[in-house]
């Protein structure tokens, strides 16, 4: 793993959030996609170092809408970069940690992404980042 790519963050309301990362915190805001295959609104925030993904759901059964009704607005993931993800999945599951992904498949911004079953990471959802 390579660093943290980018901190998930599930919100109702990217406008509502927005401001508090552009205007209090006084990072840039570069830019919002649609995320259709995840029923996502993603808005990602330079945080010089790293990035934040605020996380909006768009549907009803958006797995961001369910963890919305369960915990509410918080931290939702934790993105590590890779140069290598399908050696680093194939790694993780030969070593048994139990993955949500075992393909990657396409997130925001076109990168490829996998999931990590938080029952193997001690309770934090992690999900491995590769830039195309
Ligand atoms: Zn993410």
């Amino acid at each position: 793993m390579k660093g943290i790519d980018h901190i998930g963050i599930a919100v109702n309301s990217i406008d509502n959030a927005l401001p508090l990362y552009t205007n209090i915190f006084q990072m840039s805001h570069v830019k919002t996609e649609m995320v259709e295959s995840q029923k996502v609104k993603v808005a990602f925030i330079n945080a010089n170092n790293t990035k934040i993904e605020l996380l909006e759901p768009i549907s009803e059964d958006s797995t961001i809408q369910k963890f919305l009704n369960k915990k509410g607005e918080g931290i939702h993931h934790i993105a590590f970069k890779t140069e290598d993800i399908y050696g680093e999945l194939e790694n993780l599951e030969r070593t048994g940690v139990q993955l949500i992904d075992k393909e990657p498949r396409i997130g925001a911004g076109g990168a490829l992404v996998a999931f990590i079953h938080p029952k193997g990471t001690f309770g934090v959802l992690y999900e491995l980042c590769q830039k195309q």
